[in-house]
């Protein structure tokens, strides 16, 4: 198996990781993002879990992608792992929840944990969906059709599973291997060449767009609640102080002379893939006009203007 996107920390993710540190403690907001960074967190923890078990599986030639995101005329969709292979595709929703796991006759899925029951939206449906997206992709862009699997994937491993037969496609990550190598057993003689394979697998992560949150765009005000400064970059405590040549931590004594990049890295995240001196002054906790220049420059970021309008971009930092 040849893993062509790895599992990474989607940009939303990042996003609000960036965030929630900053974010002050009584902001409207706080338990919001709070809720949504973990969602995102088991999300992509999810992923971690199940990309252990695709090792397992030794379909010997299959290309595994992670994290796809592509777009729909209107929208996008989302495959958490798509396995593809000369003669079918297996595509996985991961589902990163613990506790007791059934479906009630309306066919919701119920997680029930201490006696207590949550409903959420059935997987099933949701995978079912990507698949009639996957199809029209895979049609647009003129590759061969080959079989598609849905198959919802349970990768907590405190989730127990109460599914019946009915339910086919629903596994917990142990049982992973053992569905997609039975599937394989039934599979037709190779539709797709090994070239097609590959070009396919280049053209899916091409269209691939990252989902952005842009939660201080949607909500301005909340940029009122956002405590700037350049975190220390050995403890997360404390905001580190500019000296002559580096940054230091008051709180554990650490010196990082690299610590701004860190902290710009946060400011594309939270706010805007560029910065202007004035916003790295103030972002940066830094009164000197030419101090924060050589900060900029330093990090060689593409600029463009010049004096008060010179606009550097802080793309490179995000795509490192
Ligand atoms: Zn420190």
């Amino acid at each position: 198996m040849q893993v062509y996107r790895p599992v990474t920390k989607p940009l939303k993710l990042l996003e609000l990781e960036a965030l929630l540190p900053r974010l002050h403690r009584d902001s409207e907001h706080y338990d919001y993002i709070e809720e949504l960074l973990r969602k995102e967190h088991a999300g992509h923890q999810g992923e971690l879990n199940l990309n252990y078990f695709f090792h397992l599986i030794e379909i010997s030639e299959s290309i595994l992608l992670n994290g796809l995101r592509l777009p729909t005329s209107n929208n996008a969709f989302q495959l958490d792992a798509l396995l593809l292979t000369p003669n079918a595709h297996y595509l996985i929703e991961a589902k990163n929840i613990k506790g007791t796991i059934t479906f009630n006759e309306a066919k919701q899925l119920i997680r029930t944990i201490d006696g207590i029951d949550e409903v959420f939206k059935n997987p099933q449906l949701q995978v079912n969906e990507q698949v009639i997206h996957l199809k029209k992709f895979l049609h647009e862009h003129n590759f061969p059709q080959v079989p598609i699997h849905p198959i919802v994937c349970f990768t907590h491993p405190k989730a127990q599973l109460h599914v019946d037969k009915t339910h086919s496609g629903i596994v917990t990550s142990e049982q992973l291997p053992n569905l997609i190598r039975e599937l394989s057993r039934h599979a037709t003689k190779p539709v797709l060449k090994s070239e097609e394979l590959r070009e396919l697998a280049h053209t899916l992560d091409r269209h691939h767009t990252d989902y952005r949150l842009h939660f201080t765009q949607k909500y301005p005000f909340v940029s009122g609640h956002i405590r700037n400064g350049v975190w220390c970059t050995s403890c997360k405590k404390t905001m580190m102080k500019r000296d002559q040549r580096t940054w230091i931590c008051k709180g554990c004594g650490a010196k990082d002379k690299l610590a701004h990049k860190q902290a710009l890295i946060e400011y594309a995240l939270i706010y805007k893939d560029y910065i202007r001196n004035s916003e790295a002054r103030d972002f940066l906790r830094v009164q000197s006009t030419s101090t924060v220049k050589r900060l900029l420059t330093g990090l060689e970021l593409p600029a463009s203007g010049e004096n008060k309008a010179r606009v550097y971009s802080l793309r490179k930092l995000l795509l490192e």
